[in-house]
This record gives structure tokens, C-alpha cells and sequence, in this order.
């Protein structure tokens, strides 16, 4: 892009998505300004990831971007063109394994996997049992609360599951966000932290910049929205949700951490794990330990917050009891210590769970948000999808009327942004499917 067309382009947010749209930005030589409240890239939601990247999901265009996006976690130098002098994160091969459950159809994810060329095992309970020791693949679900006796019933009958060996997880989320970050200033990217945004500006009936507490105003013919769980209160200063089908609202994830039995580690029957029949997700980490959270089964309360910093602080006793004993059922070797452990996060969740990637009606003002508990993965495609969308936008195409379709440069899939578009039918449902 020569700079007579370069953007000026300011992104409310340094999370992992925020952070490689200015990568890609800076990169086709945008004048790019990143600003964030917190104090470095990678503080917000980003920080409590579990970084899983697998490939598996209910729909083609979430599966295809994950695929693309892949390619580059494990190719990272490669992809951010700069190595980060604080060191680099790494993308661990541990392999996704899903078990069959309500709300999970195995079919369903392997016909897309293979559409995409994505190497994928059917696995049966004998064959679950031979590839993991250390798991128990029978029939326990389905999850219910621990108070009912249904917990502790027996099984009744054994999984089939499925396995993608070429995923895994990354073992830093915000060492990976702070990489991102550093590729972006090296292409001219300016980083602002300790900045809140408190007010969007407009101008001639399209966005203009924005106001920071304290009262200074940064102008810019750009505004992206990519601001996390503090989504919503980001467009409602803008004003800009009245043709949105689906809101983005902050829910509250506690995320356990044990110490794995020997026969669940990396690299010894360890690996990432979505067991829909008892509603946990789980993978290997760092330090022999296990990290697990809930797949937000029916009987599980939702914890929705008005704001993502009123939630709470520290693991919740009965979190803690549920989300172990749930895995000590499907790993009997699972020794559970008295002290809670773990972390908080909060999702940015849209009745569908499906992000919005997309322009909206204030001319100049884009969202890359409600990335519903599954965004980190998708983030180094993201952040190219969002710049080549800002690009013909405001080049005059009209996406609204004729969605753009984004072709990967790594693996060659083509991404459908229909998918992802704020007017899309929305189709409710609980959990990321
Ligand atoms: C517990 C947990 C586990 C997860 N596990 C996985 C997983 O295994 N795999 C996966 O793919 N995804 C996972 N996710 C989802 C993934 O982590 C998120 O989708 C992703 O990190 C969101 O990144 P972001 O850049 O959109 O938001 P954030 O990282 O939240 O960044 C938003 C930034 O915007 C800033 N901000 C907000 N409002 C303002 C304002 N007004 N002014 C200035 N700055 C502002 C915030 O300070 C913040 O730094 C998980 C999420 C959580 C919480």
C-alpha cells in the first residue's frame, strides 16, 4: 500500500487479537495506534487463555480460520518476520482429543475436518484406551452438579471419541501477545498503555477518533474495536449496536490447575482434551499439572457480569470440587490436593458463540469481539482477515450487502466473513460446539 493510501487507524485493545491486527496493519504501512488501560500487551482476558489451538468446530469458516491460523502458531518466527528479544512462545504439540457428547457431533467436525484436508483418527473405546492409559473412556455423563446422585452413577456404556494429532496448545498466551506486539512496533506500530478510552468521537456521521480519561482526544479515520470482554461497553459509547442480531456480554471462567498423574503428562497419554459427555475441557501444562474448565453444560450456572472487573479473584471452593472431581472420573489417576488453584477469566460471549469479525454502521468504526471462549487460536488470521476487511471497506466495497470471502495464504482455505457478520441469523446456544 503506498502511504497516500495508508489509514490512520487507532485499536482499543492489546490483547492477542488487538496485537496482530496491528501486525497486519503496520505491515501494509497503516499508521497504526494501539491503545489499552492495563499496562502491557496480553493483560486482558488474553492473560487467563488456555491457548488451546485445535481445529474442530461445528462450522466450516470458525474451522478454517483455526487451520490457517494454526499453520502459523507453529511457524512463528516465520509468521511475525521478527524474534522477540524477551523470548518467544512456543506452540506444544499435544494433540486434540474429543470425546462424544451432547452438543459435540463427532460426524459433524470430522466431514469438516477432512473438507479441509486435516488429518483426523475415529477412535473407539479400545483404541481411546490403548493411545490414552491414563484416561477412562466409559460413559458417565450426562454432567450434572455434585449434589446429585447421578455424579457418582455408574457408567453406562463406553465413548467413541476422536483425535487430531497435529494440534496442541501454546505455552504462553501473553509471552505470544507481546511477540505479536513487538513485530508490530518494528513495522511502525505505536503502543500506548495506562490509556482507557472512555468516549468515541464522530464526525460527519462516521467515527473520528476517540477521548481518553483525562480528556485528551486521538483522531483517526479508523476505529477497531477489539477490546475483549469490555466489548459491549466499548460500542455502547459508540453507539453503534442498534442492527446487531447478537450482543457480547462478559461471563466469568474459572480454570482449575492439578498435578497430573504420572499416566496423563506431555508426552506420556497427556494431551488436550474436550470431554462433552462430563462437560470439562482439560489439557497438559507446564510443571506435570493439568489445567481444566467446564464446557458450560446445562446444569452449570452462568455467571454473566455487568463488567469483566467485577469478576472475582480467586478459584471458588465449589468450582473447585466440581471441575476436579469431574476429572478424577475420566482419570482415575488424578490425585486431588486440598488447595484450590487456578485462574478467573472472562469470556466476551454472543448468543451464537460465534465472534464478530466486522464493519458496522458508524462508517469507520470496525469489531473484532465476542470471541466467545475460543478466540486466542483464530488471532494470527484474524488480525490479517480484519486488515484486508478495513482495507476494502473503506476502499468503498460493500461488505454489508456482499461479504467478503478471505483466502488463506498458508494452507489456501477460503473464509466465508458471512459467518461473522453482526446481522447474521443467530441461532442461541450454550457453549462453544
Ligand atoms: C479462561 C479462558 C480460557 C480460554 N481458553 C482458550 C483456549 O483454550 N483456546 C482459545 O482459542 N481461546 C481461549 N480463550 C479465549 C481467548 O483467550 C480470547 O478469545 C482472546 O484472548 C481474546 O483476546 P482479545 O484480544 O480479543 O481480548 P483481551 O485479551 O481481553 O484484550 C482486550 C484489551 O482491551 C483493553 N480495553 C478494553 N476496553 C478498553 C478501553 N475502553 N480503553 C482502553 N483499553 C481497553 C483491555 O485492557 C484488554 O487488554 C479463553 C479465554 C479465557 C478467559
Amino acid at each position: 500500500m503506498s502511504q497516500d493510501l495508508a489509514l490512520d487507524v487507532i485499536i482499543v485493545g492489546a490483547g492477542v487479537l488487538g496485537c496482530s491486527l496491528a501486525l497486519e496493519l503496520a505491515r501494509r504501512s497503516h499508521r497504526v495506534v494501539v491503545l489499552d488501560s492495563r499496562g502491557g500487551p496480553g493483560y486482558g482476558s488474553t492473560s487467563a487463555s488456555s491457548a488451546i489451538i485445535r481445529y474442530h468446530y461445528s462450522h466450516l469458516p470458525e474451522s478454517a480460520i483455526a487451520w490457517e491460523a494454526g499453520h502459523r502458531w507453529q511457524d512463528w518466527e516465520r509468521h511475525l518476520g521478527v524474534v522477540d528479544p524477551i523470548g518467544m512462545a512456543q506452540f506444544v504439540p499435544s494433540g486434540a482429543l474429543v470425546l462424544e457428547g451432547p452438543g459435540y457431533d463427532i460426524e459433524l467436525f470430522v466431514s469438516i475436518l477432512r473438507e479441509l484436508n486435516i488429518d483426523v483418527d475415529e477412535l473407539t473405546a479400545a483404541e481411546l484406551r490403548e493411545r490414552f492409559p491414563g484416561l477412562d473412556p466409559q460413559r458417565i455423563g450426562p454432567a450434572t452438579v455434585l449434589e446429585d446422585d447421578h455424579f457418582w452413577a455408574e457408567p453406562t456404556g463406553e465413548l467413541a471419541g476422536m483425535y487430531v494429532e497435529g494440534a496442541g496448545h501454546i505455552d504462553d498466551p501473553q509471552l505470544a501477545t507481546h511477540n505479536l506486539a513487538h513485530a508490530a512496533e518494528a513495522n511502525g506500530a505505536v503502543f500506548r498503555f495506562g490509556c482507557e478510552v472512555v468516549a468515541v468521537l464522530r464526525d460527519g456521521g462516521r467515527v473520528s477518533g476517540v477521548e481518553l480519561a483525562g480528556g485528551e482526544r486521538v483522531h483517526a479515520r479508523v476505529v477497531v474495536n477489539v477490546a475483549g470482554p469490555w466489548s459491549a461497553q466499548l460500542n455502547r459509547l459508540a453507539d453503534v449496536l442498534e442492527d446487531f442480531t447478537t450482543t457480547t456480554r462478559p461471563l466469568e471462567h474459572e480454570v482449575v490447575s492439578v498435578p497430573a498423574p504420572a499416566d496423563f503428562r506431555l508426552g506420556h497419554g497427556g494431551t488436550c482434551v474436550t470431554d462433552a459427555d462430563f462437560a470439562t475441557y482439560f489439557r497438559v501444562h507446564a510443571g506435570d499439572t493439568i489445567i481444566v474448565g467446564g464446557l458450560e453444560p446445562p446444569c452449570d450456572e452462568l455467571v454473566f457480569l455487568d463488567s469483566p472487573d467485577d469478576a472475582a479473584t480467586s478459584i471458588s471452593q465449589k468450582t473447585w470440587e466440581l471441575q476436579t472431581l469431574r476429572l478424577a472420573r475420566r482419570l482415575p489417576g488424578l490425585g486431588i490436593p486440598s488447595t484450590p488453584r487456578g485462574i478467573i477469566g472472562v469470556y466476551d460471549v454472543t448468543e451464537d458463540w460465534i465472534p464478530i469479525y466486522d464493519r458496522t454502521a458508524l462508517d469507520g468504526y470496525y469489531v473484532a469481539i465476542g470471541t466467545s471462549g475460543h478466540g486466542f487460536k483464530q488471532a494470527p488470521f484474524v488480525g490479517e482477515i480484519m486488515a484486508r476487511l478495513i482495507e476494502q471497506v473503506e476502499g468503498g466495497h460493500d461488505h454489508d450487502r456482499e461479504p467478503l470471502v478471505v483466502k488463506g495464504s498458508w494452507t489456501g482455505v477460503d473464509v466465508d466473513l458471512a459467518h461473522f457478520s453482526r446481522l447474521r441469523g443467530v441461532v442461541p446456544q450454550r457453549g462453544m460446539g
